[in-house]
């Protein structure tokens, strides 16, 4: 076949497209066990709840299987009814997403286009600069204070096309979480003509005293945005649901750009049962902080440096190249994330698991490190 031909189709692609690596999940369990040959494995790699799902949500899936062949309400009147009470805002600013990503993508579509720049930090969620990609804008990366969003960094690097700001907070995969008085200060000095993304994907694990939601800021700030998840504590991942919080009048645009019928019946049923299901996000978050801590000490006890996390997930350094001892862990039926895209070539990212499966984690990672020895530079090696 000439040349030419084979590569057309690639070519017709719009150049941000051309460019594009794609996201990169989290080893899904099917594929270690047909690729590798193991079984009983643990999977600590996508952030998902070791909980599994509310019994609630469940129960209002299967309450919902007789309906299925309808469309589901394109407006979600019940599960926005729902919300509005949880954060004290009307249906009309509320968006619903098939997962936040979904929210986040129709924020890009919106507010951005190949003539613009969206500005997110280094060492930030993915997800950011994938859509910021495939539609060929120019990626502001701004530095990253100790693993974290320096915001007055971010300020000072706005530029006349910068168009959308994403913040995560906390942040995946660093898991640094910004405090409410530097927020605050940072949306009183944006630029009213820029929207900002904050994404609180794991807003119900964060324990820190500083720490607050933007919500409050909602009704002060029109161009503010904020992203809410029911993959993470809420244990849906699988169900994709998520939703934005902004103004009216953005919530407005949003909408027009949104799928009609993003989100799914039985992600509606199961996201409206589990928001009312305290006991178990109380759960969810009791486990979360006991998995960290047992993790944490594991890695003190191991000299292994950590870097502080308010999600329910730690990136940890291994010091030495990652992704072998990512290799090594899977070799023990053990999936966790490698953090190499991300610029961070000797971390690891761990999702908090159940008590066992961090012990089956830590047992197979001080197998693995025995294993996969740190690379000797040559000139130490001559010194010797
Ligand atoms: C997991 C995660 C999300 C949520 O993704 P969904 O599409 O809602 O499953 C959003 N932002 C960050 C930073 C995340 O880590």
């Amino acid at each position: 076949m000439p040349k030419s031909v084979e590569t057309l189709p690639y070519s017709l692609a719009l150049p941000g497209v051309q460019a594009l690596t794609p996201y990169a999940p989290g080893k899904p369990i099917a594929e270690l066990e047909r690729e590798y040959g193991v079984t009983n494995i643990v999977k600590l790699a996508s952030n998902e709840n070791p909980l599994g799902m509310s019994l609630k949500a469940k129960q209002a899936i299967s309450a919902a299987i007789p309906e299925g062949h309808l469309y589901p309400d394109g407006n979600a009147y019940s599960l926005k009814k729902a919300l509005a009470q949880r954060h004290n805002v009307e249906l009309e600013q509320i968006t619903i997403g098939n997962g936040s990503n979904d929210v986040l993508e129709i924020v890009v579509r919106c507010f951005a286009d190949a003539s613009c720049e969206i500005m997110y930090s280094a060492y930030a969620f993915a997800v950011y600069p994938i859509l910021t990609q495939a539609i060929g804008a120019r990626h502001n990366i701004v530095p990253a204070k100790n693993w974290g969003h320096d915001l007055d960094a971010m300020l000072h690097a706005i530029t006349e096309k910068t168009k959308i700001i994403f913040i995560a907070n906390p942040n995946n995969p660093t898991g640094t979480w910004l405090v409410d008085n530097d927020i605050q200060r940072f949306l009183n000095q944006l630029p009213e003509n820029i929207t900002v993304v904050i994404d609180e994907a794991y807003h119900e694990y964060i324990a820190k005293a500083e720490y607050a939601s933007a919500e409050k800021y909602l009704t002060q700030y029109p161009n503010l945005i904020i992203t809410r998840t029911f993959s993470k504590a809420y244990g849906l991942a699988g169900l994709r649901i998520g939703y934005g919080l902004a103004s009216p009048a953005v919530t407005n645009l949003l909408n027009r750009v949104r799928q009609p019928f993003n989100g799914n019946s039985f992600a509606l049923a199961a996201a409206e049962a589990a928001l009312q299901d305290n006991d178990f996000v109380r759960q969810s978050v009791q486990v979360n902080s006991d998995g960290m801590q047992q993790l944490e000490t594991e890695f003190i006890r191991m000299g292994l440096d950590y870097i502080p996390s308010a999600g329910n997930f730690i990136s940890f350094d291994v010091g030495r190249n990652g992704n072998d001892v990512y290799e090594a862990l899977l070799r023990r039926s053990i999936i966790v994330r490698p953090v190499g895209p991300y610029k961070m070539p000797n971390h690891l990212r761990v999702s908090i698991g159940l008590k066992s499966q961090n012990e089956k984690f830590i047992r197979a990672l001080q197998e693995a490190l025995s294993e996969v020895l740190p690379k000797v530079l040559p000139e130490a090696l001559n010194e010797k």
